[in-house]
């Protein structure tokens, strides 16, 4: 899950990293306001889920209360990669030397959570990854101390901190962001641009937080800070109804119980040349309710030519899943073919059930594939 900057700021702000002051604004007169309880110059910075803001016009600086309500104006309502701005951090305006980048996230290959430092911090920090790696500086972690001080301050060190007093503000910073990423469970905490401000001093002007879905029940807190306004609709309703669903590029709708089968199904489905819609795990003991809703989602998608569902009934009931497959068609009728290979606990019952239907039978993952592909292929 994406935290928006300023909850992101709030929160990294809580463990010790000096954030700008400010609020959120909803409206170009709330700005104003905000502008005028700050005092002095502001910036004002589109609240959406992309990154590149700066580059597309959704971060303005403005040196009144008046001019913040005109910027926030422009801000508000505007389109950034497809997203509308519908609300403006107006944050305190910091004036410096210098944009640092650091990050904490998971490395999955090394197994630790990294730290990331670059001296060459700022909008272009990808563009660095690609023409500079050497400028981008990782140190990992201790896996149960944490992070060490004398880690923090070789980072501090390795991107030219050389000054004692700035190298240890910069070592606290990192501390800090190390603590918020632990404690939150995140997957990454990253500020861009941290910066050196004209007295020497750190602060951090922008931050991104992602938090790990599967620890979000760890952290009602941060749950309750869920904006769904961009999320798509097939996946807030998956989510609510605690399926596994993610949407893919092809033309076959997936339904399966399980991860690893969904896995291996969507294998099998390419192997015999067809695409998959998307991914789909039902979950063990999945009942009628979650497959209707399953099969809603699934039919929803307008690339969906044939829905293949490969049950396999172990705690999930083979005739449970056929009568949640009867009752959705009930409600969401559809010409869509469907191919069926269930298999399992209450087998015999399951396809007593389906016989009378619209489905297509079949006995073994690759038949059922198979079939799915060749009547996605003949469907127009
Ligand atoms: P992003 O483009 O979405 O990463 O948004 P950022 O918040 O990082 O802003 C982009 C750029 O705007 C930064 O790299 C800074 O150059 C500039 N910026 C952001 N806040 C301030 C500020 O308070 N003062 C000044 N002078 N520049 C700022
Ligand atoms: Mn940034």
């Amino acid at each position: 899950m994406k935290l928006h900057e300023y909850q992101a700021r709030d929160l990294l702000a809580k463990y010790g990293v000096p954030v700008t002051g400010g609020g959120v604004a909803t409206t170009p007169a709330e700005a104003r306001s905000i502008a005028e309880s700050i005092g002095g110059g502001v910036v004002v910075k589109a609240q959406v889920f992309v990154g590149g803001r700066g580059k597309a016009g959704g971060v303005k600086l403005a040196a009144t209360p008046a001019e913040a309500e005109q910027v926030a104006s422009q801000i508000l309502g505007m389109q950034i990669k497809g997203l509308t701005v519908e609300k403006v951090l107006v944050a305190e305006a910091i004036t410096y030397q210098k944009e640092i980048y650091l990050s904490a996230i998971l490395d999955r290959a090394t197994k630790h959570v990294m730290m990331i430092a670059s001296a060459e911090g700022g909008v272009e920090i990808e563009e660095v990854a690609k023409t500079n790696p050497e400028a981008i500086i990782k140190i990992p972690a201790h896996p149960t101390l944490g992070l060490q001080d004398y880690q923090a301050r070789e980072l501090a060190f390795s991107i030219g901190l050389t000054d004692g007093k700035q190298a240890r503000q910069f070592a606290q910073i990192a501390s800090a962001l190390y603590r918020t990423f632990v404690a939150s469970d995140a997957s990454l905490v990253e500020i861009n641009p941290l910066v050196i401000r004209d007295d020497g001093s750190l602060q951090a002007l922008d931050s991104k937080v992602l938090l790990d879905e599967s620890a979000l029940f760890r952290h009602p807190e941060l749950a309750a800070l869920r904006d769904s306004s961009d999320e798509p609709e097939a996946e807030r309703v998956a989510r609510e109804a605690d399926l596994t669903f993610i949407k893919l590029d092809g033309n076959i709708g997936c339904m399966v119980n399980g991860a690893g089968l969904a896995m291996a199904t969507m294998d099998v489905v390419k192997l015999y040349g067809g695409e998959p819609a998307n991914f789909l795990d039902i979950g063990g003991g999945a009942n009628k309710e979650k497959v209707k809703t399953a099969l809603r989602i699934i039919l929803a998608d307008p690339n969906v030519k044939a829905v293949m569902f490969n049950i396999f009934g172990g705690i999930t009931r083979v005739d449970e899943v056929a009568r949640g497959i009867i009752a959705a068609l009930e409600e969401v009728p559809t010409n869509v073919p469907l191919v069926a290979r269930l298999t399992g606990t209450n087998e015999a019952e399951g396809l007593k059930i389906l016989a009378e239907s619209q489905l297509i039978p079949a006995t073994s993952l690759a038949e059922a594939a198979q079939k799915a592909v060749a009547a996605a292929q003949a469907t127009p």
